[in-house]
Parts: C-alpha cells; structure tokens; sequence
C-alpha cells in the first residue's frame, strides 16, 4: 500500500479532500514524503465546490437510474450548488425532479467510493461509446465549466460499492471528488429545478435539459439556505414593484426601460430630494444636461473606441439630399448619452476657470441610456435606461487627497442615512499593461484613496491591477438585511478626460495647470437604489421614504370627518396621509393598510372621538390606543425627520 494523503493528514470526516503542493486533489491520492499535503474542509470554499461537485455525479447516476437513454452533458459546481446536463427525450416533470432526488439520496447513504483511474484517449473513447458528449469533450482542454477534461491527464471516476467491490457507475471527470458518497449528508442534498439549456451555452448546438441541485455540509445548512431563497424571492423587487404598485416594465416601450407609477414616484422624489440636499450642504453645484449628442462629443471622450458596444446605434439626422439623389448637405450621428461626463466637461471649460474656483463640483441627476444585452437585463438594478446621481469633482493635485477623504466619508454617511450600514470598500489598482497618466500621478491618487479608504475603519478589499486605464478607484460595497452585498457607490480618479478635452485652469501663478478629475456616484442610479432599498426593507420602508405615511381608518363612517381633520393636520406638516373611505369593513381596511406596509394606521372610533384621540397600530401589529391629537401628530412629524426605522 503506498502512502496517501489521507494516510498523512489523518481521518476527519469533515476533510473532504488535499492540497498537495498547491493542487487539489483527492484525499485517496498516493504522496511523497517531500509532498506539501494540507487538508482541504468541507466547509471551506473549495471543500464545498467538491461536495457541490460530488453530489452532481451522484444526482447523474440517479438520473441515469431512472432514465436509461439519459445521455450526459456537463455537470459542473456553481454558487451555492451544481447543474448537471442530459439530453432526453422528454423535459423533467416535477415528479420526476421528486424521484430523481430521493434516488440521489439513497446513493448518498450508499457510501459508494469515487475511485480515480488515469485512462489514455483511446480507452476513453471505448468506455464512452454510448456518451457521445463526452465522447466530444476528449481531446479538447474543456473550459471554465467544463469540469470532465483539462486536468494533467484524462481520468475516469468509477463509483465503487463498498459492499461487492461492483463498479455502479462511472464518469469523465478530472476530479477531485468526496472519498465516498456518504461524505454529502444525505438530508442536506436538494434537486431544486430544471431548465432547457443548449450544449456548451451555445444555441446553435443540441438542446439539452440542465438539472440544478445543491448540497451542503450538514442539514441545516441546507434549510437555511432554503429559508435565505425564501426570503430573496419574498423581497425581490420586481415582485414588490407590482404587489406595491411602485413600477413596471411595459412590453410597449421596450426591455429594461421603467415607468414610475404615482406611489414608486413619491418615494423615488423623495430620495432624490433628500440627496440634493445633502449635496447643496456639501458645495456641489447643481448642472443639466441632454440626453442626446453629436457623435463628434464620444469620439473625443473616446467612449466609442472603448464603449460603442453599450451604447444605443447612432440616429443619422439633418442630412438634406435633393430629388436627384445628391447629398446637399451631410448630417451628423446623434448618441443617447452613456454617461454624463464628456457634457461636464465641457461645462467646466465652457469659459476660463481660475485655482480660485477649485474644487468645483458639478452634480446632475443625469439619465443614461446603455445597450445591455437582453440576456442581462434584470429589473431595475440592470436596466437599459437609468438616472445616475452622477458628480464630476475638479481639484488641484493639492487638493485632490482632502476631496477624496470627505468624498468617502460624505458617501458612507449619506447611504447610511439611507438605512444601510454594513461596508466594506474595495480598492482598485493600476494594472501597468493598460494605463494612461505618469506613474507618480497614479502612486499619489492610488496613496490618496488608500489612506481615505483606512480612515473609515472598514474592510478594505485590494483589487491589485482591477482599475480601468484611466484612474484608480474606490467602490463601497453594502450588506443589505439578509447579507446579500450590492456594489453601491463608486469613486473614480480620472487622468484621461482632462487630457482629451484639454481641461485647464489658471494656477495661482498664473501659469495653465490641468486639473484632476474625480468621477463618483453614489447611488449608481436611482433605480437601482431603489431596488436595493425595497428588497433590503422587504417593502417595508421607513416612514420617510414611504409612500403613504400614514392611513386613517374609521371604525364606521360616523368617524370618517373626523379622521379627515386628523388628516387635514397631518398634511400641514408635510405627511403623506389617506383615509381609507372604501365600503369595506374595518378589518378589512386593516388588512389592505398591512398588505401596503403603511407604516402608521391611525384607527378612531366613537371613544377617540369623545377624548380627542386616535388610536395608532403600527406595522409590527402592536398597538396604541388614545393618543392625543397633537401627540399623534408629533410622534409621527418626529419619526420621519429623523428618518428612524421602523
Ligand atoms: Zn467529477
Ligand atoms: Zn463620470
């Protein structure tokens, strides 16, 4: 028996598989004593794409049980699980995914080892003779999610019962796998859907069915994994957007571009509203500029050298041909805008600018239109057209360190208020192959961002050679309530733009200087935002963003005008407020109010009306009855300016 590394590491059921000199490999797998061997866990990244990866074979065989004329496509891990690809007949039933999991299941419980044998092409190409893609897939280096070829050399996996020794099934596959199936825990492996998918992505090939599974490390995992999609499917935007009657997408218009209805629209001025605020408090000017330009503008900015792909086709205008066909006077291209920047540019240099009016930072609710493939479009976080809170900073070198500073501090601050509270920031690089600008200029804006970044107290997260060639960057990345992590805003350091549109100003001493330039947006687009908020509060947002604020309920109709002056009250200071008039029952009327997620009821009936009071009930379902009028009001004008959360 030769030494392996399971032999040298020790047994540990929750080791899943080595490294041996920086090579996953099976734990099963012979070493020198010179061999470097580390454990490799089944809860660690890699020890879960194994057991993810494992549990892909193993649902294939159950298919392959089930299923004799399966014939196997791929079957590599992804996040959080596995797909494995057949060409059959007939697409699976939820039945069949039923069968096929209790089948994977009880191959689990088996422990049929994964036993490795290094195979040549030739005694490849014999064993798959009923496989005819894998049989494709010998001779080629495979690809990212090709997991079958393109290891060192071309190996077979055989499933072994431990029993007889009998040999159950056998794949293509370079491995590494679990020492045995009973290393997935068989109540923590989930067949979870399928889907039509063609060979290798491509649509021009077969069309196959891809099986999606998952498996973790215990069962509880699992549930709270299964608890975790729950909760990502109850929140998703797209879903509240029509539940909330926020937003739509209508077919008419086209995919990825929004419409805002009345309630999505409060809440979307209200943002907007807020951040202008905080924006004027923080020296920015406010500019405006079209949503459409001459091509002339991209070609200077360069973004159609680098950017035309996500940009809309150009419209040919103002060309004026006469009736025999000659061009009398040639037209130009007009663009929809990609992005804001090459217009501020041009605002800054629109006349002379002096050191004295530096920084100067121009701030605009800009809409962009890009072309994203349909393939990617989702809702509004990526949308075809999308309003940016975009800021252009222009500073001296000197200042340049100081604006970046309360920069991140202002954003951090300002998306805290929003209700997001847990960051971490990743800094981007210069990547010395692609870059404009001098070395010194990218070390010194590179140091600037580091040492803002380190400020924060806040994870820091090197994307070393990650920046665009035009300057370094700093992206803030938030949590939202179920952990999930949005890239939200961006601090961009630009050594190009002020070069190709030659931005100067006048120096103290009267010499031409070039100015930096600092892109940064802080929502990304308001879009967005709004998705990440309404699926980080489930719908539920706080009393300021809401969109009604607060909804009267009568108990009868007796109490209605009552109500309505409660409301009148309201309304003078500034609160969003209806009072529900419907002929339907109280209860009712309760009900739709939650189903709102209006974050005040305030309920009154023949008591409150005798005292003077209301009786509020809050989201929560708690409730609190015989509340003075003027108390009322005050703790509901209080709660919405200090934007608390409710
Ligand atoms: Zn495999
Ligand atoms: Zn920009």
């Amino acid at each position: 028996m030769s030494w392996t590394a399971l032999d040298a590491l020790g047994a540990d059921r929750n080791m899943v598989a080595a490294r041996i000199n920086g090579r996953l490999m099976d734990l099963a797998t012979p070493i020198a004593e010179a061999d470097d061997v580390e454990p490799v866990l089944i809860d660690s990244e890699e020890g879960l794409y194994i057991l993810r990866h494992s549990a892909a074979h193993v649902a294939a065989q159950a298919v392959q049980r089930l299923f004799p004329e399966a014939k196997l496509g791929i079957g590599p891990p992804i996040t959080d699980g596995f797909y494995y690809e057949f060409d059959v007949p007939e697409p699976f039933t939820p039945e069949d995914l039923k069968a096929i999991e209790k089948e994977a299941i009880a191959i689990a419980k088996s422990g049929q080892e994964f036993r490795r044998r290094v195979v040549t092409e030739d005694q490849a190409v014999a064993e798959l003779a009923h496989e005819p893609y894998k049989l494709r897939l010998i001779g080629s280096d495979g690809g990212a999610e090709v997991m079958e070829v393109g290891g060192v050399e071309l190996t077979v996996y055989d499933n072994v019962d431990r029993k007889t020794g009998e040999v159950c099934w056998s794949d293509l596959c370079r491995g590494p796998h679990v020492p045995n199936t009973s290393y997935i825990p068989p109540n923590a492996i989930k067949i979870m859907r399928s889907s039509a998918s063609y060979w290798l992505g491509d649509q021009a090939n077969e069309s196959l069915q891809r099986l999606y599974g998952t498996a973790w490390p215990s069962k509880d995992a699992l549930k709270a994994y299964l608890t975790f999609l729950e909760e990502a499917e109850r929140r998703d935007h797209r879903r509240l957007g029509t539940e909330l009657d926020l937003f739509s997408f209508p077919e008419d218009i086209g995919s990825g571009l929004a419409v805002f209805h009345p309630k999505g629209g409060v809440v979307r001025r209200v943002m907007e509203d807020y951040s202008r605020t905080r924006h004027e408090e923080a020296g920015y000017e406010f500019v405006n500029s079209p949503h459409i330009t001459k091509s002339q503008l991209f070609e200077k900015s360069g973004h159609l050298d680098w950017y035309a792909e996500a940009m809309y086709p150009p419209m040919h205008l103002d060309a004026v041909v006469d009736a025999e066909g000659q061009v009398r006077r040639q037209g130009a291209d007009y663009y929809l805008k990609p992005m804001n920047c090459p217009m501020h540019n041009l605002i800054f240099s629109a006349r002379g600018r002096s050191y004295r009016e530096l920084p100067l930072r121009m701030f605009e609710f800009g809409t962009v239109y890009r072309y994203e493939k349909s393939g990617v479009v989702q809702g509004l976080t990526r949308a075809r057209g999308f309003t940016q809170d975009d800021a252009h900073i222009y500073c001296t070198h000197e200042q340049m360190a100081g604006e970046l500073d309360s920069l991140l501090t202002f954003v951090l601050n300002l998306l805290r208020d929003y209700g997001l509270e847990d960051f971490y920031l990743e800094l981007s690089t210069r990547n010395p192959e692609k870059s404009v600008g001098g070395e010194d200029e990218w070390n010194q804006a590179t140091q600037a961002l580091r040492e803002a970044a380190t400020k924060q107290n806040l994870e820091l997260i090197l994307d070393e050679g990650g920046a665009a060639f035009y300057g370094p960057k700093i992206s803030v990345q938030a949590k939202d309530a179920i952990g999930r992590t949005w890239q939200m805003s961006t601090i961009q350091v630009d050594f190009q733009l002020p070069q190709r549109f030659d931005l100067e100003y006048q120096g103290s001493d009267g010499t031409k200087q070039r100015p930096v330039m600092i892109h940064r947006a802080l929502f990304g687009s308001i879009e967005r935002f709004f998705a990440v908020l309404l699926e980080h509060y489930a719908g539920a947002f706080p009393p300021w963003l809401a969109p009604v604020q607060v909804i009267g309920i009568p108990i009868t109709d007796d109490h209605v005008d009552y109500l309505e002056d409660v409301a009148a009250k309201l309304r003078h200071r500034g609160v969003r407020v209806e009072v529900d008039t419907s002929d339907d029952r109280m209860q009712k009327k309760i009900r739709n109010a939650q189903r709102a997620k209006t974050p005040y009821m305030l309920i009154a009936g023949d008591d409150d009306v005798a005292a003077g009071a209301v009786s509020f009930r809050y989201r929560d379902g708690t409730q609190n009855n015989g509340v003075a009028i003027d108390a009322a009001i005050e703790e509901i004008v209080t709660a919405i300016n200090d934007r608390v959360q409710v």
